[in-house]
């Protein structure tokens, strides 16, 4: 793929703007599109070009990026009035990176190729930093050679890169990411509760399990904020629970029981209802700090 080509990335939050910048980095002309202006500064001063509306980036650009919210957000973006359906180019890509509905996905792709406009659904697991050193995993759905022709783009943001199928399994994966996820969290909450329930040494406890079978990403990364008392965003609760119920309403239509699953969508609803939507998803520890009426934080009550 040649650097010519203009890309348009829109949604420059807490994932989107180091992942534009990666682009950035690699030579690619690059377009930033976000409703809050403040978010394209960063990007401006690294050298993308500003576009004023997502019309403006569907008529500039070739391939369009999105890494929104919600999947309402995308519909609006992708099919809404004055949306990127409307003013595309026949021959553009769509590389929707956001973690939405498969079946939304699906419908989405099949009414952009009505007219001439190629999709693939392409979420990323992995956090901010993850996006801020280009090492992502993504997963993603669509159409093989169009998935061919972006892997270029692709590989600016991500190191673990799979092709998985058609439109909307890409989102599939990434919903059964997100299950191992939230699992893997109230599994370290749970265990992290009952060690201090008998005061032993919190970090300790971290060392001696990271080595072991119950060692993961999480156990690395997540426990040592855990006992710090470190709630704050990474990845919102609020997004983390839309993941799951992404994951609940698939699970019901194929009927297939999630109870584990079930169980931790209400934990996180408990963090919900006592106002967290905004905290990292690590606070699930909040929630069983709450449960046993004991800090988790090293050296806390
Ligand atoms: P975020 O809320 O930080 O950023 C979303 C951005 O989209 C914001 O800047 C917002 O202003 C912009 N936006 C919303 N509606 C828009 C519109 N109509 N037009 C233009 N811009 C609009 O969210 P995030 O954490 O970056 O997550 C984005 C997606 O990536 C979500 O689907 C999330 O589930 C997924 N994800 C997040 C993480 C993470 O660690 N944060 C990791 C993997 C996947």
């Amino acid at each position: 793929m040649s650097q010519n080509q203009n890309i348009g990335f829109i949604g420059l939050g807490t994932m989107g703007a180091p992942m534009a910048k990666q682009i950035l980095k690699k030579g690619f002309s690059l377009f930033v599109y976000d409703i809050c202006h403040e978010a394209m500064e960063p990007l401006l001063e690294a050298g993308a070009k500003k576009a004023k509306s997502i019309r403006d980036i569907a008529e500039t650009c070739n391939i369009i990026i999105t890494m929104l919210p919600d999947t309402p957000d995308v519909k609006k973006v992708l099919l809404g009035e004055n949306g990127v359906i409307e003013y595309a180019k026949k021959g553009t890509t769509v590389i929707d990176m956001s973690t939405i509905s498969p079946s939304v996905t699906e419908e989405i792709a099949e009414k952009l190729e009505k007219k001439g406009i190629n999709m693939l659904d392409a979420p990323v697991s992995g956090g901010p930093k993850m996006a801020e050193e280009g090492n992502l995993s993504i997963m993603v759905g669509g159409q093989k050679e169009v998935f061919e022709k972006c892997l270029p783009i692709l590989e600016c943001m991500g190191k673990t890169i799979v092709y998985m199928g058609s439109h909307g399994s890409g989102q599939i994966v990434k919903l059964c990411n997100q299950i191992i996820c939230v699992l893997n969290i109230q599994a370290i909450c749970e265990a992290l509760s009952l060690a201090r329930s008998k005061n032993i040494d919190l970090p300790k406890v971290i060392e001696a399990l990271k080595g072991g079978a119950a060692g993961s990403w999480m156990m690395e990364n997540m426990a040592p904020r855990i006992i710090k008392g470190d709630a704050s965003a990474g990845f919102k609760i609020r997004l983390q629970v839309k993941d799951i119920r992404l994951a609940l309403e698939l699970a019901e239509k194929e009927k297939v029981p999630l109870p584990a699953t079930s169980l931790v969508k209400n934990l996180y609803l408990e963090a919900m209802a006592h106002g967290e939507e905004n905290n990292g998803n690590q606070a699930l520890f909040r929630v069983y700090e709450r449960l046993t009426g004991r800090s988790l934080k090293y050296g806390g009550d």
